[in-house]
């Protein structure tokens, strides 16, 4: 069928009609974590957002280069350019190198985004591997006249570069007001105006992680890596940049800023953003107590779990409401996602052993039709599942020979169910896949018993199991290359 994806670009606030610079090229950026803690229910969202566009693109049969950085320096504190770098300042209190927290907390985010059935990016660069792509980019910018040097350390000159540019039209905030909204940050004497954001800071004798660079010894800011790496590996201007809605600003109006202060582009044609994910209502904060990481989720691990949640349920969770609005945590929600993905997953079992009739009560067209126009509709998640579920009831009305539905319906149904639910929504069925994993388990088991008896010349016991075995329809084979089973 015919697609026309929309998408709703930050810039201009619409749905607009998506059509990549170069098709059927697609490059996708989308800022990755900051690594000097695990993964949380925040970390959740944008990820999944982006793997569900990343998969339906594919599905579109686009060819998506697909960048999501990996933050391991320069990420300070607070977001103007104070305080101390997070994953040092991790190091520093547990007593490790800098670069065994980045480390230690990007397995851990890849073990959990693989839970969640995250695909791996194409690329994943981290900022400390592109320290001289950021240093020649910086150079672009004070060579143009957008950046200053001042003790050491070289700062972005909002008000010039507002002067010639439109500085805030992502986040739409004027400088101007903004000087006026800011505190005079200790330390900060060193920038013309409150508003400039570091491109480069000198490093303090006492900091670990710092390189050389034209102006001092020191680190790039934050906002540079994510400038610098989407345009080595994605050129300019490239497709979609994603992220969080807190990265709007500071985060992505700077990196705009850089990299037409370096470059002259605009970098970027659609900026799509996550909304964010309350905990009841409330803001999810460290100093609020309401912070759970994934891994607590998936083991039940917190006093503000009434269970344990599966990825698959977090998963669904997320999937469930649309990526611009809002989405709270209740154990009353998540409870009522993982009831409703139950129902679907058990449906889709379902159809595979349900009898085709003579006419279809079901209109799989008008089904398919209206499944896709939501998904093309800004990835509209809740409609979609909203229309699976017509499906599910359809499925358990033929079940119960209340409907009937034809063989070639049957298949296209059972087809689409399998593309639109594993593939283009990510989902696994984890019982299934639990199942399948004991059964392994327990078949090797059975086999070193086997092969144990054998060995000693038992007989009775080996053809015990071999017998068993074939009456439970499990063949075994005995090869050069050791045994093996099917069912
Ligand atoms: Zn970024």
């Amino acid at each position: 069928m015919e697609h026309n994806l929309y998408i709703t670009n930050s810039l201009s606030g619409k749905k607009e009609k998506f059509e990549p610079v170069a098709p059927p090229h697609v490059g996708m950026y989308v800022c990755g974590p900051t690594v000097y803690g695990d993964a949380h229910l925040g970390h959740a969202r944008p990820a999944i957002t982006f793997d569900l566009l990343y998969r339906y693109l594919t599905f579109l049969g686009y060819k998506v280069r697909y960048v999501r950085n990996i933050t391991d320096v320069g990420h300070l504190e607070h977001d103007m350019d104070e305080g101390e770098d997070k994953i040092a300042k991790k190091a520093r209190l547990e007593q490790l190198e800098p670069m065994e927290v980045a480390q230690h907390y990007s397995n851990s985010y890849h073990r959990d985004m693989h839970r969640l059935n995250v695909l791996d990016p194409s690329i994943e660069p981290l900022a400390s591997g592109h320290i001289s792509d950021q240093i020649d980019m910086i150079q672009k910018i004070i060579d143009n006249g957008y950046a200053y040097i001042s003790n050491g350390s070289v700062y972005f000159d909002v008000p010039k570069y507002s002067k010639d540019n439109p500085y805030g039209i992502l986040s739409g905030r004027k400088y101007e007001d903004m000087i006026n909204n800011t505190r005079e940050l200790a330390g900060q004497d060193e920038k013309h105006n409150p508003v400039d954001f570091a491109l480069w800071k000198k490093a303090a004798p006492e900091h670990i992680m710092k390189w050389n660079s034209p102006w001092s010894v020191g680190f790039p800011g934050w906002h540079a890596e994510c400038s610098a790496m989407s345009a080595k590996y994605l050129g300019m201007p490239f497709d979609i940049h994603g992220g969080g809605m807190d990265l709007k600003f500071p985060h992505h109006e700077s990196e705009i800023a850089q990299s037409v202060a370096a470059y002259g582009v605009m970098p970027v044609k659609y900026w799509m953003h996550n909304n964010m994910i309350t905990i009841n209502g409330q803001k999810m904060g460290k100093s609020l107590g309401n912070f759970i990481i994934l891994d607590d989720f998936f083991k039940g691990n917190s006093t503000l779990l009434a269970q344990p949640y599966s990825p698959m349920t977090i998963r669904f969770f997320i999937l469930q409401a649309h990526y611009r609005s809002e989405l709270d945590f209740s154990n009353d929600a998540l409870q009522a996602a993982e009831k409703g993905m139950k129902r679907l997953l058990v449906a889709i079992k379902t159809l595979s052993r349900l009898k085709p009739g003579k006419t279809s009560d079901f209109n799989v067209d008008e089904f398919e039709k209206k499944c896709f126009e939501a998904l093309d509709d800004d990835l509209n998640t809740p409609i979609l599942i909203a229309y699976l579920f017509d499906a599910v009831k359809a499925i358990n009305s033929v079940a119960d020979n209340k409907m009937s539905i034809t063989a070639d319906d049957l298949e296209k149904l059972k087809s689409l169910m399998h593309t639109i639910v594993f593939d283009i929504l990510g989902l696994i069925d984890e019982v299934e896949g639990n199942n399948n994993k004991l059964i392994d388990d327990l078949m090797s088991l059975i086999l070193d018993l086997r092969a144990k008896s054998r060995q000693n010349k038992d007989w009775t016991t080996s053809d015990q199991i071999r017998d068993a075995l074939k009456a439970a329809n499990v063949i075994v084979k005995d090869g050069k290359d050791g045994t093996t089973w099917e069912i």
